[in-house]
């Protein structure tokens, strides 16, 4: 049987009041409210992940006003993986060879982790995976949502899972197994940062028209476990400057939490300018700093990971709701830049969401447009979180670090103050995939060498991501045009996917190194760990990120 006939053969299919894509806390949380509202409904979550929570990177030091609405009594569950309340808060400049502290008081006051936590969203998405479970959700990870299903008048209707068993070069081999169709009345999308399918309802729906670009960047994580004696549990440390110039945004955090663990990781803004630039090793440079390096001397590297992070806040939300579905959290983008923190408003869209899908559904609608979810959210706490903030990225990307960074502070002191900003609403200006300088524009940045006491190589830290795909299949990272990224990419910016991407996916080799003859792009495509900068930041938008086989990925323990 060849391809074509085996995607002829119909597909096995599930009908369910709501479908949801992506079971990370929006996607939970969306679940577990349809449940509290209504108990009869059929709800089915679909994972990529091989289990709840492997795909799941995040920080995290977690504002709990979500859970407090979602499960008001949470404190007293003894599996809710939330046990360490931040205690010390702390905000440094970094110069190459020491820092400054930044007083508390000079810190708006919602910039405060008092009241948050510190843990693995991870671990928080199994525990709300059991809770949703136990209120009758269906929830089926290591299956990816592959394609979106229309109906006969354009409207969502459900999603297909991807096939299993086609080759490298598109055979289909033994085994092979059609996906399903599960179809609901309502479905929803919160599959967070840059999330495939949503990527193509905004662009179907064009959600983003009337809206500023999304701004992304990639967060870059390792999970370490401490000499106890330097554990300071429920310290959380956040920087920026050094190791990045004063032109690149971005930061660190370093938060303490139980077991001696400490989860330590790097932000760096996708609109930096020089193709040269590595995250990764920008990331790898930060813990030699001396104000933290000590930290990790005599640790142990548990974990390592990277994902993108959306920072376009208010002004680049997409229109969330379109005929049969909407989006929700990430994928629609309601991280908080300055306090570096999405997850609460990821609990809060799902819930929000789901309360109109309730209403609709009681009043007998199906597959029609959510339009009141998009007329809610922005004067919802949702709303009230990011409008606040609104000016700290755009102007942290006009004036750079030391100015944009102040005039960030100074905007945000306004709007508490006075609840208002001198500067309206600033745009963001250019897509991230469009402030690339030319390689002959800027000066290379040369990295260290690894130290392999706190610094280490890609390969060694990817294989601590747990990543594993299964080989004989086609990339799930497909170029639209093959000869980009050698005769257009390579010439113009050095092609920097071989440094954006924090696995080592991306390799130019050469038939003769030295001689640096005959380049070729060379995918390999089963260390990815599902991070999506080369679909945010390729300059000549020439890579799409699909889902690989269902299960595939990192599998982070508790990330
Ligand atoms: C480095 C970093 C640090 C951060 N620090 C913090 C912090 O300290 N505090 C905080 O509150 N927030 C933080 N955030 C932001 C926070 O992680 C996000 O706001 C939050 O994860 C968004 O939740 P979500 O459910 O929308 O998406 P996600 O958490 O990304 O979950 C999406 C889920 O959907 C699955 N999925 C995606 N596509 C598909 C598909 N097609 N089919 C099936 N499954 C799919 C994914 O595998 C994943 O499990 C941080 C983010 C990063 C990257
Ligand atoms: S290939 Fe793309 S999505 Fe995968 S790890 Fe690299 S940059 Fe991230």
């Amino acid at each position: 049987m060849d391809l074509a006939e085996a995607q002829a053969m119909p597909r096995e299919g599930m009908d369910y009041d709501v479908v949801i894509v992506g079971a990370g806390p929006a996607g939970l949380s969306a679940a577990i409210r349809l449940k509290q509202l209504n108990p009869d409904l059929g709800v089915v979550v679909v994972e990529k992940g091989s289990e709840v929570g492997a795909h799941i990177l995040s920080g995290a030091v977690i504002d709990p006003i979500g859970l407090d609405r979602l499960i008001p009594d949470w404190r007293e569950d003894p599996d809710a993986p939330l046990k360490t309340p931040v205690t010390d808060d702390r905000f440094y400049v970094l110069g190459p060879a020491g820092g400054v502290r930044l007083p508390n008081a000079l810190m708006p006051g919602l910039m405060s982790n008092h009241g948050a936590y510190i843990a693995s969203l991870g671990n928080v998405a199994r525990w709300l995976g059991a809770r949703a479970e136990a209120l009758g959700v269906e929830i089926y990870p290591g299956f990816a949502a592959a394609e979106v299903l229309y109906g006969d008048n354009g409207e969502v209707v459900g999603v297909a899972t991807g096939d299993m068993g086609v080759s490298k070069t598109g055979d289909v081999k033994d085994g092979f197994t059609r996906g399903m169709e599960l179809r609901g009345k309502y479905v929803l999308f919160g599959e967070g940062a840059r999330g495939s399918l949503s990527k193509q309802l905004i662009k179907r729906f064009a959600l983003d028209a009337d809206r500023e670009p999304q701004k992304f960047g990639i967060g870059l994580k390792e999970l370490w476990q401490v000499a106890p004696e330097k554990h300071r549990p429920g310290l959380v440390q956040h920087s920026f400057g050094w190791p990045l110039d004063m032109k690149t945004g971005g930061g660190s955090f370093l938060y303490h939490f139980e077991d001696n663990l400490v989860a330590v990781g790097f932000v760096v803004h996708l609109n930096y300018e020089n193709p040269t630039l590595s995250p990764f090793d920008e990331f790898q440079r930060f813990k030699q700093h001396p104000l933290v390096r000590d930290t990790f001397v005599g640790g142990k590297r548990i974990s390592y990971g990277a994902r993108a992070i959306t920072e376009g806040g208010w002004q680049s939300v997409p229109k969330l709701s379109f005929p049969g579905g909407a989006l929700i959290g990430c994928a629609a983008g309601f991280v908080n830049v300055p306090r570096i923190k999405g997850s609460h408003n990821a609990v809060l869209s799902g819930m929000l969401c789901a309360e109109h899908v309730v209403a609709a559904l009681a009043e007998g609608r199906a597959n029609d447009e959510l339009r009141s979810y998009e007329d809610a959210w922005r004067e919802s706490a949702i709303g009230k979180d990011l409008k606040r903030v609104r000016n700290v990225k755009p102007l942290w990307s006009k004036f750079g670090t030391a100015v944009g960074v102040a005039l960030g502070g100074l905007d945000m002191w306004t709007n508490q103050l006075f609840g208002g900003s001198f500067f309206g609403t600033l745009k963001h200006g250019k897509p991230d995939y469009a402030s690339l300088k030319r390689i002959d524009q800027v000066k290379p940045i040369t990295y260290p060498k690894p130290d392999g006491v706190v610094s280490f190589d890609k390969l060694s830290s990817v294989f601590l991501s747990a990543t594993n795909h299964e080989e004989d299949q086609p990339s799930h990272l497909r170029l639209t045009d093959p000869s980009i990224p050698v005769d257009r990419n390579l010439p113009l910016y050095g092609e920097p996917a071989r440094l954006y991407c924090p696995a080592g996916v991306y390799e130019v080799v050469y038939a003769d190194p030295e001689a640096r003859t005959d380049p070729r792009f060379v995918i390999n495509a089963q260390n990815c760990v599902h991070c999506k900068t080369c679909d945010i930041k390729d300059p000549s938008q020439n890579i799409t990120w699909v889902t690989p086989e269902g299960g595939g990925g990192p599998n982070y323990p508790n990330m």
